[in-house]
């Protein structure tokens, strides 16, 4: 172990510690994740020498949870065991279905597995569903290519998120103010007032769609010198931006439940994942319209539809549970986009206190 993995080890504990990776032969997935992550970060931080780099590692907890945290002036992002592998799962599900996506690759050996619940958060939960032999990997090679990218998105998503608690000063700011010292994506407690901790989510959410999107774009621009399996997923932006909203869509609906609107939106630490949702699609949308040409805000605009239809059913063909996409439909209602615009409005208060804190420029003050 390096002294930065000791000191993460210890710091996480009682969550489980660090993951032992020589305790399953040297994962090679979860290392290809880990160098990737820690390969963009230290492309963001060539740019901005203000930008710290801090140490990434795998939690030993089956949850699907992340978080970033502060200890010892060392900053860490940590990503449960179960984030990783939760989100393969549904990803690998979805493409060995043959009513998902049946334009990628060739459908024909698809198996279909079915699980009782999608909304899967643990692998504990996932280890006593499913069929113990079952092995969920699309047969189709382009198919399994194609949910490896998705996965990555997500994961990637997730990173950014984490990385934006970071660099946009929030991890400072909650050790300052509250001696929190770390912010968890699953959190049942904070010692932050929630719309508080609510515009940082926000905040962080849209950081990481400006990652994702940079991300993407960069691939487009440079999809002739990617790997050749991967070149077809880069090489249309619109399709690409599609593929991109697929992932993140269904890493947030998995959390989304349909009666979700009848809980008190601004009671809960982080805005509901239907909100979250629309938030992520409005934050492209306005991406687009400053920097892109209109023909891609406007494809992306016909293309939102697609993207929610093809998550809802797969969560409905992968599981038994109906299709219903309630819960993104209920971001819509009057007292949801009230509150996301009350969210947006008190950026306009937090921004100022992380200012100080900040490591990069912070998304200007709401004007309108
Ligand atoms: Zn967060």
């Amino acid at each position: 172990m390096t002294t930065d993995q000791q000191h993460f080890d210890s710091y996480f504990k009682s969550r489980g510690g660090l993951f032992d990776f020589k305790a399953v032969g040297g994962n090679a997935l979860l290392r290809k994740i880990l160098d990737s992550f820690n390969n963009q970060i230290k492309r963001n931080n060539s740019e901005n020498s203000k930008l710290v780099i801090p140490h990434i590692d795998i939690i030993n907890n089956n949850e699907l949870n992340a978080c970033a945290a502060k200890s010892n002036s060392k900053y860490f992002i940590g990503f449960y065991l179960g984030a990783v592998y939760v989100l393969k799962d549904i990803f690998y599900r979805m493409l060995s279905n043959k009513s998902i996506l049946p334009n990628i690759g060739v459908i024909d050996n698809e198996t279909n597995p079915i699980i009782f619940n999608a909304q899967i958060t643990s692998l504990n939960q996932l280890f006593l569903a499913k069929d113990p032999d079952e092995q969920i990997i699309p047969k189709d090679p382009v198919r399994m290519v194609y949910a490896d990218v998705l996965h990555s998105h997500a994961l990637n998503f997730l990173l950014d998120h984490e990385y934006a608690h970071i660099s946009h000063g929030h991890v400072d700011y909650i050790t300052a103010q509250f001696n929190a010292n770390t912010l968890w994506e699953i959190s049942q407690e904070s010692s932050m007032e929630t719309l508080f901790s609510q515009t940082l989510e926000m905040d962080a959410d849209c950081s990481a769609v400006n990652s994702g999107i940079a991300t993407i774009l960069e691939a487009y621009q440079k999809s002739s010198f990617l790997p050749v399996h991967l070149r077809q997923y880069y090489s249309n932006f619109d399709e690409s931006l599609v593929s991109w909203c697929i992932a993140i869509y269904t890493f947030f609906r998995i959390f989304s439940f349909a009666d979700d609107h009848k809980k008190d939106i601004k009671t809960q630490t982080h805005p509901n994942s239907g909100l979250r949702q629309s938030i992520v699609m409005a934050t492209i949308a306005t991406i687009l319209n400053e920097k892109f040409n209109s023909r891609i805000l406007d494809n992306f605009v016909k293309n939102i539809g697609r993207i929610t239809d093809t998550v809802e059913e797969a969560f409905s063909a992968i599981s038994h549970q109906d299709y219903n996409p309630i819960a993104f439909y209920n971001a819509f209602r009057p007292e949801a986009q009230e509150h996301v615009h009350y969210l947006m409005k008190n950026w306009n208060n937090v921004r100022p206190l992380l200012e100080p804190l900040a490591m990069k420029n912070l998304p200007p003050l709401n004007n309108d």
